[in-house]
């Protein structure tokens, strides 16, 4: 027996925590109280008759999990529900996620506007891999909406921004850059991860696609990789969903179950990360060992407007320039016991790393210069312990940084 749609029908009324724990349920015979993990890559037939059917479309059903399986299917649902997208498509990772949704409604001949302040694989795609196919792209200051309108081309068939950016929390205005887009006709596709699902809506604001590594704050534990794309039925139907269905980016099931529990808590996870980031945003900015504190939720962000209008909070990521080098900021981190190093970010555990030595080191010293990657600049995910003990711990690691 095929899983059962169980959802009821006032499920769009939901308020969002309620749709993170009920969205998309499908439930087998066995009535199971918590999501059903469908092991399985692929299905079995009835009858030769019916296999024809299924293939012909006219029999709906499951025929192979690289492009449906009911546990991913409820992921799916659960975020459509939480984005209000018509459709979405998950993915192994956050970056087969973002290059499946660029490679799939692109062609030879196209042209494509980024910001330039991408998460470093996001930029290898726009910047490496696409133009390797005949795609050409021109990375702009993603502040400067100026910037957007002179990079369009006749040939310019999408926009690619990320939100806040990664690592120095520089805001897009989403809303502005898709006028400009849909202006020419090209679609845009927003990096939605630096806010969380929960912060900030691009569908709402006008983008036409939004992508996540689920990786980060939907899995929320540092568990398992994911993503995610969702967009209009046309987006999905006429692009996408052949790209994933002959070229196989697929999440496991596992991975897809691993999301949809991730999701049932995102709501209180998100609070709390952003209540423990605004409270150490607030307290470093005091400290004297510290050159420059970055963090969309204080006043002094130097785009604090757009992040009110935009996001529904500050976020769960912080970043801040120690007073001095590289050394400097390397004894901080050595020194730091809770807090660990680590590239990864949205995770249970606060994580720190140093960008222009690790996720940063690849691009020239002018271009890290121009995109204010300090050396003395560390990135801060702010995780779900006690803040007390947070700040007692950065307390000490300011206190041995000095040396
Ligand atoms: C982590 C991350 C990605 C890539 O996601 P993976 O799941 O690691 O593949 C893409 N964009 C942003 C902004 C990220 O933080």
């Amino acid at each position: 027996m095929a899983p059962q749609d169980d959802r009821p029908n006032q499920e769009n009324n939901w308020q969002t925590a309620t749709k993170l724990v009920h969205g998309g349920t499908l439930r087998s015979e066995f009535q199971e109280t918590s999501e059903g993990v469908f092991l399985t890559s692929g299905y079995v037939y009835d009858s030769a008759e019916q296999a024809e059917a299924r293939f012909k479309g006219d029999d709906p059903g499951y025929i192979y999990s690289r492009f449906s399986n009911p546990t991913v299917n409820m992921f799916e649902a659960r975020m459509m529900a939480l984005e209000g997208a018509e459709a979405a498509r998950a993915t192994a990772t956050g970056m087969a996620a973002v290059t499946a949704a660029m490679l799939c409604q692109l062609n030879a001949g196209d042209h494509v506007v980024s910001a330039r302040a991408l998460f470093g694989s996001c930029l290898y795609v726009i910047e490496t891999l696409l133009p390797r196919f005949g795609i050409k792209s021109t990375l702009v200051d993603g502040r400067d909406l100026d910037s957007w309108r002179d990079a369009c081309q006749d040939n310019t068939k999408a926009f690619f921004l990320e939100t806040p950016t990664n690592p120095t929390l520089e805001m897009v205005d989403i809303q502005a850059v898709s006028e400009i887009a849909h202006e020419i006709g090209a679609r845009v596709v927003v990096d939605n991860v630096f806010s969380t699902p929960m912060l900030q809506r691009p569908l709402k604001l006008g983008a036409d696609i939004v992508v996540y590594s689920a990786t980060k704050h939907i899995d929320g534990q540092g568990r398992c990789l994911g993503g995610i794309i969702l967009g209009s039925n046309e987006f999905v139907d006429d692009h996408l969903h052949n790209f994933m269905r002959q070229t196989g980016p697929s999440l496991s099931p596992f991975n897809a179950w691993v999301m949809l529990k991730g999701l049932e808590t995102l709501p209180i996870r998100v609070d709390r990360h952003v209540a423990s980031a605004t409270a150490l945003a607030d307290w470093l900015a005091n400290r004297s060992e510290l050159a420059q504190m970055i963090y969309p939720g204080r006043s002094d962000h130097p785009q604090y407007e757009l992040v009110k209008k935009q996001m529904d909070g500050g976020g769960p990521l912080i970043a801040f320039s120690l007073d001095g080098n590289k050394e400097t900021a390397f004894r901080f981190m050595n020194a730091l016991e809770i807090i660990r190093i680590s590239n990864n970010l949205g995770d249970a555990k606060s994580l720190i790393t140093h960008p222009a030595t690790t996720t940063h080191q690849r691009l020239t010293p002018e271009v890290r210069a121009e995109l204010g990657i300090c050396d003395n600049l560390v990135r801060l995910s702010v995780g779900l312990e006690d803040v007390a003990d947070l700040m007692a711990d950065i307390d000490q690691a300011l206190t041995a940084a000095k040396g």
